[in-house]
């Protein structure tokens, strides 16, 4: 086969997957109203499949940020931080986010996923070793691929074989990043975090943690599942997202090593790639204003979570493992998720397809996430909506 006709096999396998005419993966959006409504084919449809976990795609206070932006420097820096495309607004926002996080310094990316893979392969090169949750999101496995690194998996979330991994590792243990996520993705579950720092600490590694879906969204001004332990300190490099519930796309790295500064002169991810536009800066700068004096949306986020969740429950489905913004429903096979799927946008609602072999352990997921915008009355309507389909999905 070559490789035109490969490209032809996986297509058909997909298609094979979906029945026609049914575009789950790519869905054009026609018009976007607000952050919880937006416009597919002919039907308004209720977004529950989006990462805008504060609902501030379209907070005023970000708009005119962005806008003036644009008018005073342009659509775009057209160079690297390295070169031509190192702001004013990059270096305040690097210190921003040191200073949110009391730290002693943050670099910038230009999207989430080369924050992982520009800060993994900085750190860890051939020779050592990557120790990573096996639920891991794609930029982190990438960063680690990037780097030359021995990639090493344990259970996902499972500290014992988390530990009988770090024990045959031996001296290596000393030259071993250990990575986790505050939130993972596709079941919206947290990472033991005590325990993992507890290992840390006794086998001497270094430890990243990726609060993309956590930022926001935990601990008490919402700095992510490092805040909540109190373990902001004990964890070596966090790293996060904007397109989340900054709602806008950037990536950021924060670490009290000194160290940290050296990437900017190794990390390729860092340096060969444009740095994000004047306006991504200014929106995301006046969203973490918001996101850190934002208690309120991130109580009416819990609020709304925890309802959708035990109304889920209660209709009988099997839910990922914990309540939170990210609700996985899981399904046997991926006929079932399709059925769901399909019978939620005949209701105006939209989530997230995800089939194998993208889900954990060959599960087939229907995923919501839940924002801080949502009405109590469209978190009921969705609940309601998930319970008269019940029947049709396990007939
Ligand atoms: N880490 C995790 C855990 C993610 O889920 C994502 C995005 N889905 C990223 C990193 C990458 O973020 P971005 O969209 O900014 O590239």
């Amino acid at each position: 086969m070559n490789l035109l006709e490969k490209l032809d096999a996986a297509a058909a396998a997909r298609k094979a997957l979906l029945p026609a005419g049914l575009g789950a993966f790519g869905i054009p959006i026609e018009e976007i109203y607000s952050s919880t409504e937006a416009r597919i084919g002919d039907r308004r449809v209720l977004l529950l499949g989006t990462n805008n976990y504060l609902g501030l795609t379209f907070a005023p206070e970000c708009i005119q940020a962005a806008h003036a932006a644009i008018d005073s420097e342009g659509t775009g820096t057209t160079g690297s931080r390295m070169a031509n495309g190192n702001y004013n607004g990059h270096r305040a926002l690097e210190q921003e986010f040191a200073d949110f996080y009391q730290c002693r310094s943050s670099i910038v990316f230009t999207t989430g996923y080369q924050a992982n893979l520009g800060t993994i392969s900085g750190i860890v090169g051939p020779g050592d070793v990557v120790l990573i949750d096996g639920d891991s999101h794609a930029s982190i496995y990438d960063g680690c691929i990037l780097s030359g690194a021995d990639i090493i998996r344990f259970k996902h979330n499972d500290m014992a074989d988390m530990e009988k991994r770090l024990r045959r590792l031996g001296e290596r243990t000393h030259t071993t990043l250990i990575i986790a996520e505050g939130i993972y993705s596709m079941l919206g579950d947290q990472a033991p975090l005590v325990d993992i720092v507890r290992l840390k600490n006794a086998y001497n590694c270094t430890l990243l943690l990726d609060e993309a879906h956590s930022l926001g969204v935990l601990g008490e001004t919402g700095q992510g599942l490092a805040e909540k332990t109190g373990l902001v300190k004990e964890v070596d490099f966090i790293t996060g997202t904007f397109s989340k519930s900054l709602s806008s796309i950037g990536g950021y790295c924060v670490s009290n090593h000194p160290q940290l500064d050296q990437l900017r002169y190794v990390s390729h991810p860092y340096i060969f790639t444009a740095s994000p536009s004047p306006a991504t800066i200014a929106s995301t700068r006046a969203a973490l204003r918001l996101l850190q004096k934002g208690n309120n949306l991130r109580e009416k986020l819990w609020q709304n979570s925890l309802q959708l969740y035990s109304q889920l429950t209660r209709a009988g489905y099997t839910l990922g493992p914990e309540p939170g913004p990210v609700i996985a429903v899981i399904l046997d096979n991926p006929e079932q998720a399709l059925t769901l799927w399909q019978g939620l946008l005949e209701h105006d609602i939209y989530v997230n397809l995800i089939l194998p072999p993208a889900a954990p352990e060959g599960k087939s997921l229907v995923r919501c996430s839940v924002n801080a915008a949502h009405t109590d009355k469209q978190i009921d309507y969705v609940g309601r909506t998930f319970t008269k389909l019940y029947p049709n999905i396990f007939q």
